[in-house]
């Protein structure tokens, strides 16, 4: 197994099982989140549905409740007899909608409760006219003989009648036989007595419409537009406050005509609410007068107008309900049904060809709930309708937003939260597997020279020297080793220090060139025997540093034991000193191993070493450049490092200058 493997393996393994356990919890929880997501979402839907039903239900029994009301009114008041008791009670019925009506058929008789609401009727009172000998005379000499003039003299005396009817018979045919004459004048003025006569028909036609309608056409004649204009309104006014009861070719004839005269702008005299309810009064009275069934109710669809008819035939007449969208919607507001359109439901009602009498009905099954007219016995069908289902399902949405938001956010903790305390206690383990190391690294380098200091000793000790040079070059190693000695040791106090931040500087001036010419005679001596040189030069302007010069000492010995140490080839190492940008700069220089890039940066870490040094079985603790990083921070200077592996190094001290 390679060193590095060694040293990395376990705490790569350590890295990666903290993050598969990561991992897995963060793929536990996606899956759980997303079950809940899902289930959610199904409970949402679930509950909209069961609104939708609810709602449903609610409007089918109020729809119930309400008809069956409706049908135990009319079963009632049907039973009434006689006829007029009938009427009294009708005319008591509460106020019904505007598009609702009540109407009681005798037969030829049709009466609408309220009075005013049918624009016409099926069937309208006819009043036998006076008889017909009263005016032979006056129309044998205006047909047989064209005498107008004679017509008018033989009616005279009937237009002064006490009675109406015959007032009323002798003025149309006066009227008609002076427009004959061409006086008209006095042919207006008899339709104006005409028009005063009220309660009186003519046939089917009430008098004073008769008269009215006349005098409209006399004034097209002479062309008195603006007369005729008033009269056309008077005959419109007329039609909207139902003044007359009529049949529907005598309404649609008069309405037509009083908006030919007005022109299309003018609002016609019946809406078509109104209108269908006339309409349907006459389909319902000629089913009745044909074959209706004794009770019922039916949609009628008149001027595209959904009209619920309830009826009881009995006491020989027949009472007829008819109920407009507006008591429906009525209906369903009374009951909760539509208290759900706050939630986004709709309750809507159709007829058994699927056409809408109230609302809309939704296009696709998923969004409604419908009961069948067949199941409920109720005339419509009723469906509950989601309005717009995304807005009820916002809610779920937003939880469902935050559920995810925050399951990716704890999972991206988890996973980070893994990260990081898997790299924390992987560094732990590498700097405690590093103190081992450099235990055994420092218990190394004290033996090389307490083996030489105790080997001389002895020999020194025993006598068994040959000769003085022999004892003075003895001397001279022991001296040497131990100062190597005292070094590694001040070298690992001080580290020590730095490390508690406890280390002391004593600051003063010092010109580098100075300092650093007395540490190289002295490494000079110290390297001499190991055939090494050291070159120095030193630029005269070299600014002077504030600096402890003992500290300092000791990290560019480091350097130059560094430069050495890793030159096992070339023999020469140098040092410069210069000035650069009003900085002092020691530059040491090798022509050793060289550092690859990669290590450029993490050996100035503490324990730690290359793998050069490793593999060459370089001594060394790893604390050297830790140190030479440290003391240069103290100083407010800093330490570069150029490099090419295989070709050698150049560590730059900069120091900021004191002039
Ligand atoms: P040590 O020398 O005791 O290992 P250092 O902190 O002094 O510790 O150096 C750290 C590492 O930097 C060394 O192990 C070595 O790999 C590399 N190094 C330092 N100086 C040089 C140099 N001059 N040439 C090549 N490598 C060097």
């Amino acid at each position: 197994m390679s060193p590095r493997k060694t040293r990395l393996g376990p705490q790569r393994h350590l890295l990666f099982y903290f993050l598969a356990v990561a991992v897995a919890l963060v793929g536990v929880m996606l899956w759980l989140g997303w079950k809940l997501v899902r289930q959610d979402k199904e409970l949402a839907a679930q509950r909209l549905q069961e609104r939708r039903e609810s709602a449903t239900d609610l409007a089918v029994v109020a729809l119930k409740k309400s008809l069956s009301l409706i049908e135990e009114r009319m079963t009632r008041l049907a039973s009434l007899a006689p006829a007029e008791q009938r009427r009294q009670a009708a005319a008591d019925v509460t106020t019904l909608p505007d598009d609702c009506a009540l109407i009681l058929f005798r037969p030829d008789v049709a009466e609408a409760f309220p009075d005013v609401k049918l624009p016409f009727y099926p069937t309208v009172p006819s009043e036998v006219g006076p008889s017909a000998s009263l005016f032979a005379e006056a129309e044998r000499l205006e047909f047989r003989q064209s005498d107008s003039a004679g017509a008018v003299a033989a009616l005279r005396d009937p237009a002064h009648s006490s009675d109406p009817r015959i007032r009323a018979g002798a003025l149309v045919r006066m009227a008609r036989n002076y427009r004959k004459l061409g006086r008209w004048g006095e042919a207006l003025a008899a339709y104006e007595e005409l028009a005063a006569i009220k309660d009186v028909r003519i046939e089917t036609l009430p008098a004073d419409l008769i008269a009215l309608q006349a005098r409209l056409r006399i004034f097209e004649q002479t062309n008195r537009v603006e007369a005729a204009k008033q009269d056309a309104v008077l005959l419109q006014n007329g039609l909207r406050e139902r003044r007359w009861r009529l049949t529907r070719g005598a309404y649609e004839f008069h309405a037509a005509e009083a908006q030919r005269i007005l022109g299309q702008a003018e609002q016609p005299p019946a809406d078509g609410e109104t209108l269908a309810l006339a309409s349907a009064t006459e389909t319902l009275y000629k089913e009745w007068r044909r074959n209706l069934p004794a009770a019922g109710n039916r949609i009628l669809w008149e001027s595209n107008q959904p009209l619920l008819a309830v009826w009881r035939q009995a006491n020989d007449g027949l009472t007829l309900l008819l109920l407009g969208r507006r008591w429906l919607e009525a209906q369903l507001e009374e009951s909760r049904g539509f208290s759900f359109a706050k939630q986004g439901i709709v309750v809507v009602l159709t007829d058994a060809d699927g056409r809408s009498v109230v609302g809309r009905p939704a296009s696709g099954p998923q969004r409604q709930t419908v009961r069948l007219a067949a199941e409920t016995q109720l005339p419509w069908n009723v469906h509950a309708v989601a309005t717009d289902p995304d807005t009820v399902l916002a809610p779920a949405r937003t939880r469902q937003r935050i559920l995810v938001t925050a399951i990716w956010l704890i999972s991206a903790l988890i996973l980070a939260g893994a990260y990081l305390v898997g790299r924390a206690v992987t560094r732990e383990m590498a700097v405690s597997r590093l103190q081992s190391e450099f235990v055994s690294s420092v218990s190394h380098e004290f033996r090389t020279p307490l083996s030489s200091l105790c080997l001389l000793s002895d020999l020194l000790a025993s006598g068994r020297v040959a000769s003085d040079a022999d004892r003075d070059a003895y001397y001279g190693v022991l001296v040497r080793e131990s100062r190597k000695l005292r070094r590694l040791v001040e070298g690992l106090l001080n580290f020590g220090r730095m490390e508690a931040g406890a280390m002391q500087y004593r600051f003063e001036t010092v010109d580098p060139a100075e300092l650093v010419r007395e540490l190289a005679a002295d490494f000079q001596r110290e390297v001499e025997a190991s055939d090494f040189r050291l070159e120095m030069t030193a630029a005269k302007d070299t600014p002077l540093v504030s600096a402890d010069p003992t500290v300092l000492g000791s990290a560019v010995w480091n350097l130059l034991d560094n430069a050495v140490k890793y030159s096992p080839e070339c023999r020469q190492v140098w040092i410069d000193v210069l000035k650069e940008d009003g900085r002092a700069v020691i530059r040491v220089r090798d022509r050793g191993l060289g550092i690859p890039a990669s290590e450029r940066k993490r050996i100035f870490e503490k324990f730690t070493r290359g793998e050069a040094a490793r593999q060459g079985g370089i001594e060394g603790a790893g604390v050297g450049l830790a140190m030479v990083h440290s003391i240069m921070a103290a100083h407010g200077g800093e330490v570069r490092l150029e490099s090419e592996p295989g070709r050698g190094s150049t560590f730059t001290l900069s120091l900021p200058g004191v002039r």
